[in-house]
């Protein structure tokens, strides 16, 4: 088994879902799990240079 360490954490309730990232203090809020996901990918690649886990957070969403 070969599982990356989480890079990000989302919290999420019926109506809304708020995703932090374990790197920086970076944290999103949307109203959809999905769309905390898609935010996270984008910053995971756009910050942190990290293609793996935003591919990886893209395709849960
Ligand atoms: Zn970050």
């Amino acid at each position: 088994m070969s599982r990356t360490p989480r890079r990000y954490v989302i919290d999420a309730t019926e109506h809304s879902a708020v995703v932090r990232c374990t790197r920086c203090p970076w944290r999103g809020f949307s109203h959809s799990k999905s769309v905390a996901y898609r935010q996270v990918a984008a910053h995971l690649y756009r910050v942190h240079d990290d293609y793996k886990a935003a591919e990886g957070a893209r395709r849960a969403a």
